[in-house]
């Protein structure tokens, strides 16, 4: 490039893009899924892409909107992180090669610290890293912070970023549930918070099971049950560690994923967070239950013990999408990081 493209005034740019829409944007580049091309113009309404198309053609269709030139810029749509624990933002730099469940020491202390303020900042810091990485939406995992989720939901909102805000529902531990009837009083606050941001524009609430061994067999099945007649997901780390497989398989003579099918949670509700440890029937499992996953190659790296294998689920039909797991945020450099993991453990076989 000789020359640059003339710097674009950021104050009257911002004061326009956060104009009540609808907006017709030129940019100098739209991605599409063929890749980036020059003179598209786009639409947006009500926070959606409503048009994407040659300028000339969306300047025709639309001519009561006037078109707002981002010269220098590129336009394509949000990154979706599927897997994230915003209020883990501060422990980021103590994630290295710890081969087993991490959580136990770093995780779960570090957000047992947190107060309101501490936990609002973190998940500040961790929302406006992702926006600055491409994502727009982030998938919260559940907080075990012991604070109202609205502080992390109101740091999502104050961010301005897409937030899919999942509640812890442990109830395993004799303290995780409090009262007498704990199962009850968990599946309680299940329904409140999956009633809770309705019609907010920016969170959409989700339930969370730490590791499915944190809940009873009865809280499985009624925060699998909830969350599909609410339209929600409902987050749990599977098959993520080789102690948590182990345990599981001595304990119910299951893997953990088998283990979630016999007791009825498995389903277009689920988002299985990690699924590294699979065997090929637990693949069939997701497949003919239409359980989602999140692959997280990044986690992969510092945990090591294996890795999702995506592309077999790529090739089954299995839904997967991927989550930073509060490392990487960079969309572009996590999509890499993907391909990069699934050549290294799958591709060289071949
Ligand atoms: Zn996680």
């Amino acid at each position: 490039m000789n020359q640059s493209p003339p710097a674009p005034d950021p104050r009257t740019e911002l004061g326009l893009l956060t104009a009540p829409g609808p907006l017709l944007l030129e940019p100098d580049k739209v991605l599409l899924p063929e890749g980036p091309v020059d003179g598209w113009a786009v639409v947006v309404r009500d926070g959606r892409f409503e048009s994407v198309a040659p300028a000339a053609a969306v300047r025709r269709a639309h001519p009561g909107l006037r078109a707002v030139r981002l010269p220098g810029r590129l336009l394509m749509p949000g990154f979706v992180d599927a897997h994230h624990h915003l209020t883990q933002s501060f422990g980021a730099a103590l994630a290295f090669g710890e081969p087993s469940e991490i959580f136990r020491r770093v995780w779960v202390p570090l957000e047992g610290s947190l107060d309101e303020e501490s936990a609002y900042t973190a998940a500040k810091l961790a929302a406006l890293e992702a926006l600055r990485g491409g994502f727009t939406t982030v998938t919260d995992a559940g907080t075990r912070a012991d604070v109202d989720v609205e502080v992390v939901a109101a740091a999502a909102r104050d961010a301005g970023i897409r937030c899919v805000l999942g509640l812890v529902c442990n109830d395993a531990d004799d303290d995780a549930a409090g009262g007498d009837d704990g199962r009850t009083t968990v599946v309680e606050r299940a329904e409140k918070h999956l009633a809770r941001y309705d019609g907010d524009p920016l969170v959409r609430a989700s339930l969370a099971v730490s590791i499915p061994e944190a809940a009873t067999e009865g809280t499985l099945r009624a925060t699998a049950r909830l969350a599909a007649e609410a339209g929600a997901v409902v987050q749990i780390h599977v098959n993520e560690h080789l102690a948590g497989v182990e345990r599981s398989l001595v304990r119910h003579g299951l893997r953990p994923l088998e283990h979630l099918h016999a007791v009825g949670a498995l389903g277009p509700q689920l988002l299985a967070a990690h699924a590294t440890l699979l065997t090929p029937r637990e693949l069939t499992l997701l497949a003919d239950t239409g359980t989602a996953v999140s692959y997280n190659p990044v986690a992969s790296a510092w945990k090591g013990n294996a890795v999702a294998p995506a592309t077999a689920m790529a090739e089954r039909g299995i839904r997967f999408g991927l989550g930073t797991d509060g490392t990487r945020g960079d969309g572009f450099r996590l999509a890499e990081a993907a391909e990069f993991a699934q050549r290294l453990a799958y591709g060289l076989a071949g």
